[in-house]
Parts: C-alpha cells; sequence; structure tokens
C-alpha cells in the first residue's frame, strides 16, 4: 500500500487542490476503498464556497457520491473483504443519542457526520469509512452506475419518507437535475404517473428517458394551472421538490393537492422564503424534510437491480482525478453546459 496519495483537498472557501496527502487511516471498524469512481453533486459546489446545512470545516477533501473496492479492512471488520465492491453511506450521526436510536441518523443532534462535507470525503485515490456504512454492489454493476446510488437513495428516500407512491398517484417532480431525475426514475418505476417542471431543455428531454409523462416549463407555462388541468383540477397527490429555489419551494404547496404531500429535498440554506404557511393547516398538506438516505441504502440497491433502471446515464461527463479542477469549472456552470452528471474517474 502506497504512504500517500492524490486528494482533492477544500482547503479554505473557493479554493480546492490536488494534491498529495497520507492515506486515510483505518480503525478496526473501518474499510479502506480504493476509488473507482465519484460524482460531483451541486452541494459538492455549494460546500467549497463555504456554504452549507452543516458548518464547513476547512481543510478537508471533498466528495460522497463515490463507489469503490475494499483493499483492507479493520481488525474488528468481518463483513468485508479485500476486492468486495462497494458504495457507502455519506451521512451519519452518533448513534446513541435519541435521534439516531430512532432511526434518523442524518439529524443526529449530537455529532452529526456529512462525509465530504464535514469531514473527509472520497475526491482521493482511497477513502475510509466505517464498516456499517458501506454497502455491496451486485456484480454486473459498473462503477458509474454505482456512483449514482448516491443521489439516487436520496431521490428514493424523499418520495419513501412521505409513504412512497403507487400507480394511483400523480407525482410532481420540480427541478430536473440528478436529483429530480432520479425522483422522476423512481415515481415512474414504482408505477406512478409523473410530471417534471424544469426550466433547461436538455434536462426536461431527459426527463422523457426516465419515464416523465410530462415535462413543464416554469419559464413558458403556469406550472400550477398545467398541473391541475392534468390532475382533474386536484393538484398533485405528491410533490417531490429537487431544485431547492426558493420559487419552487413556495409554489410545491401550491401544486399539491388537498391533503397531498411535499418532500423537500433540494437545499436551500439561510434565505427566508415567504409563504403563506397556513395553507399547510387549511389543505391539510403533509410536509417532509429530507436531507440524506441513511437506512435505505439496501434497499436502494435492491430496487435498482430488480427494476433494472438505468441510471448511468445520468453521468453525462467524466473526468480523470488529474483534471478535477476542469470537471469542477465545468459542473459550476450549469447555464452554459448541457450536462446532468459530471463524475471523476480513477
Ligand atoms: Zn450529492
Ligand atoms: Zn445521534
Amino acid at each position: 500500500m502506497p504512504e500517500t496519495m492524490k486528494a482533492y483537498v477544500y482547503e479554505s472557501a473557493n479554493k480546492a487542490v490536488l494534491k498529495d496527502v497520507p492515506l486515510p487511516k483505518t480503525g478496526g471498524r473501518d474499510v479502506l476503498v480504493k476509488v473507482k469512481a465519484v460524482g460531483i453533486c451541486h452541494t459538492d459546489l455549494m460546500v467549497l464556497t463555504g456554504v452549507n446545512i452543516v458548518p464547513v470545516p476547512f481543510p478537508f477533501i471533498g466528495g460522497h457520491e463515490w463507489a469503490g473496492e475494499v483493499v483492507s479492512v479493520g481488525s474488528d471488520v468481518t463483513t468485508f473483504k479485500p476486492g468486495d465492491r462497494v458504495v457507502g453511506e455519506g451521512n451519519s450521526g452518533c448513534g446513541s443519542c435519541k435521534i439516531c436510536q430512532d432511526g434518523h441518523e442524518d439529524y443526529c443532534a449530537v455529532e452529526p457526520v456529512q462525509r465530504g462535507i464535514n469531514t473527509d470525503g472520497a475526491f482521493a485515490e482511497y477513502y475510509s469509512l466505517p464498516a456499517r456504512l458501506a454497502h455491496k454492489i451486485p456484480d454486473a454493476m459498473d462503477w458509474i452506475t454505482a456512483s449514482v446510488i448516491e443521489p439516487f437513495s436520496v431521490a428514493y428516500n424523499g418520495i419513501r419518507a412521505i409513504g412512497g407512491c403507487d400507480p394511483g398517484d400523480t407525482v410532481f417532480v420540480s427541478g430536473g437535475g440528478s436529483i429530480g431525475l432520479c425522483a422522476v426514475a423512481a415515481a415512474k418505476a414504482s408505477g406512478a404517473r409523473v410530471i417534471l417542471s424544469e426550466p433547461q431543455a436538455f434536462r426536461r428531454a431527459a426527463a422523457g428517458t426516465f419515464g416523465a409523462d410530462y415535462t413543464l416549463d416554469p419559464a413558458a407555462e403556469d406550472v400550477v394551472k398545467t398541473t391541475k388541468t392534468l390532475t382533474g383540477g386536484f393538484g398533485a397527490d405528491i410533490v417531490i421538490e429537487a431544485s431547492g429555489s426558493a420559487d419552487c419551494m413556495k409554489q410545491a404547496l401550491d401544486v399539491a393537492r388537498n391533503n397531498g404531500r411535499v418532500s423537500y429535498i433540494g437545499v436551500n440554506v439561510g434565505r427566508e422564503i415567504l409563504v403563506e404557511i397556513g395553507k399547510i393547516q387549511m389543505r391539510g398538506i403533509r410536509v417532509q424534510g429530507v436531507l440524506g438516505s441513511p437506512s435505505v441504502w439496501g434497499r436502494t440497491v435492491d430496487f435498482l437491480e430488480q427494476s433494472k433502471l438505468d441510471i448511468s446515464r445520468l453521468s453525462t461527463h467524466r473526468f480523470p482525478l488529474s483534471e478535477i479542477d476542469k470537471a469542477f469549472d465545468f459542473a459550476r456552470n450549469v447555464k452554459n453546459n448541457n450536462f446532468i452528471k459530471v463524475t471523476v474517474v480513477l
């Protein structure tokens, strides 16, 4: 095993450098992974500017949407061996507080850990994580598909967290980024009718290939009105807000039908948004916030295997680790570059 590795270290706000660092420490309950593919997420771009839900502790290594091969395991690990192909959960908690014990480690109030966000992540040749957070992937699954499991699991969790969907539901997804498209794919694979609202034509077209029954351009039409027309005047049974934009977060309550369900997955930090909150009560809307995807990873892998969904297509552009600066620049330019997800391959 080498002593050092290349890693993309976020040194301070808006400054990241690809450099040699020591290999991560591997404790008795950890597994050390050789990273094969790692996606760049909108959160990664935000975190590098110093903005996130949890404080950003520079310097550290970013990256949370990874897949790789186990190269060594800690002395207490019996569930993995070198050569195992794995993905891993990014968010975890202390494991013992009241909230963790309830199964919601992503909202741990004592020691919330978000790997690649507030502690070292996987924009590196090697990455270490507790074995309990790692999950084996099917032999036939390629590395690119595996690296998209993380965003898919978040979208899937966003639907499950508000009770799931079935062929009786119309699911409205706002935002056609990778999480939004994953929500489209997951809802469609669950049998629901799916409407997607997204301003970029390229992403609307992609949504069609992931099963959206209707795609709407919010810049060109009245989204609430059209959704009501498509649903017999009622509105969507389920709204998945995956854009994080203030207007869409506000609009989500109007797109939902009376007694509808709204899941907020898109991230909006530190901004006050004016909404008529009484609508939630008067119209009996159930609202759920979703941050990560603890406790659904095993299920997510099974869902992908059984549904035969091809999520590798979400990764539209690939760069080697040596060109990670270029990859970040490309991913920052959402307006000019037609992409869904940029993946760093190793
Ligand atoms: Zn992400
Ligand atoms: Zn806890």
